[in-house]
This record gives structure tokens, C-alpha cells and sequence, in this order.
């Protein structure tokens, strides 16, 4: 870890942070950096060069982290996938969950976050059966069976998608969802400022120009992960 707290990289994560959030500003989308394996410390660097959010993606990691960080839960999002008996550690510690895909787990939000929090709806666009999320065809369902819930406030909708080795092949993707988000949105289930979370290092600026308005970019500003 130390040989990569450099100057040399720091500087690269600076750069690299500059740059995205750039086209994230060109835009009018937000940057959610996604933090998995990053310490503490590299993530206060980033916040004191431009970061506004950050996305975890497992319950104890951001615990170990959150101690460690200089600002709140309003900067904070959950972006992996919740286990129903986790939800309770995140009251109070993060201002959005992007990964509700149950009943089961909405419920548990509802009962836990008693001042409500921000949630959107994941969508499993490439029938992933080893990923989380709701597919597409079965969105305004669930979406319907959540709604009525006290204290999920749902504001849209994130997606991560297939890997794609030619990055031409995301965009029958995103324009899937990008279709359900605008349909979603104009029957009026978001709210007044709805939000499309997708997009990561190696497609975010295709997601931009799909209309995502958050963007959840990990690698392009913290480089590769050591395996976990
Ligand atoms: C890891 C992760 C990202 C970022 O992935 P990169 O390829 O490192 O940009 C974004 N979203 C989620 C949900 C992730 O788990």
C-alpha cells in the first residue's frame, strides 16, 4: 500500500479526477466514485481534490473506512449488494442505496431508515443470473410493490451490465435502460430530480451520453485493484 501513496500517484488520482469529472460536469451528472479496496486515507485525498461522493460496495468495509473520513453520510453511497441483516449498519451512514432488487430488502429499509433514504432500483439488463437486480420486463412491478413502503424514497434507477470487451457492444444496454428509466420517469415514480446511476471506467462516458446523471467509476481514478 505505501508504494502506492506516492506523489506519483497521488498525482495520477488527481488527474485522473480532474478529467472525469469534467465530462461528468459537461454533462450535468454527478460522480459517485466507487471506493472498494481503497484506503481511507487515498479517498480524503480525493476529496480534497474535487471527489463529492463515494460508493462502497460491502457494509464492513465501509465501516473500517467511515471513521476515517471527513465528511458524511450525505456524501456516501451503497452500491454493492445489501444483505437484508446489513441494512441496519447503514442507517445514518449513507444517503443513498443504489442496489434495491427485493421485496424482502425494501422492507427491511423501510423498518430500518426511519427518516427515509434514497433509493434506486437495480436492473439486471443482461439477465446475469449471478448478479443482483430486477430485470427489466419486471421493473414496473416491483417498483409498484415498493413504492407504498414508508421511508424508501425511490429516485431512479442503476444498472451495472454485462462486460463488454468492445466497449461498442454496451451501448444495446444502456439504451435498454435508459428507454425503462425515461418510461419510469414520465409515469412519474422518481420524483422531481430522477437519477440514472451507470457508467463505470471503462464506459462512463458512453453512459453519459445515454443520460446517466450519476456516474460510478472506480479504476479510472484509483487504478487497479490488488485482488480482494
Ligand atoms: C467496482 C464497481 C464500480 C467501479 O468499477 P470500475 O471498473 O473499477 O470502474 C462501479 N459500480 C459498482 C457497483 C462496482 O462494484
Amino acid at each position: 500500500m505505501t508504494e502506492k501513496l506516492s506523489t506519483e500517484y497521488l498525482d495520477r488520482v488527481a488527474a485522473s479526477l480532474t478529467e472525469i469529472k469534467k465530462a461528468a460536469d459537461e454533462a450535468g451528472a454527478r460522480v459517485v466514485a466507487a471506493t472498494k479496496t481503497v484506503p481511507a486515507e487515498v479517498i480524503r485525498f480525493a476529496f480534497g481534490h474535487g471527489l463529492e461522493y463515494m460508493g462502497e460496495n460491502r457494509v464492513q468495509e465501509l465501516l473500517g473506512k467511515i471513521d476515517s473520513l471527513p465528511f458524511g453520510s450525505d456524501r456516501i453511497h451503497f452500491i454493492g449488494r445489501l444483505q437484508t441483516n446489513k441494512v441496519r449498519y447503514l442507517v445514518g451512514r449513507v444517503c443513498m442505496i443504489h442496489s434495491l432488487d427485493s421485496l424482502r430488502l425494501a422492507e427491511e429499509i423501510s423498518r430500518r431508515f426511519v427518516s427515509g433514504v434514497d433509493c434506486l432500483v437495480e436492473i439486471n439488463v443482461g439477465h446475469e443470473g449471478e448478479k443482483g437486480g430486477v430485470y427489466a420486463e419486471d421493473c414496473e412491478r416491483f417498483i409498484n410493490q415498493t413504492a407504498g413502503l414508508p421511508n424508501v424514497n425511490l429516485r431512479g434507477l442503476m444498472s451495472i451490465g454485462p462486460y463488454m470487451e468492445n466497449k461498442e457492444d454496451y451501448r444495446p444496454y444502456m439504451e435498454k435502460v435508459a428507454q425503462l428509466f425515461e418510461k419510469m420517469k414520465s409515469l412519474g415514480y422518481f420524483g422531481p430530480d430522477p437519477q440514472l446511476s451507470m457508467g463505470m471506467s471503462d464506459n462512463f462516458r458512453l453512459a453519459l451520453e445515454y443520460g446517466a446523471t450519476i456516474i460510478r467509476p472506480g479504476t479510472a481514478i484509483f487504478g487497479r485493484r490488488s485482488a480482494t
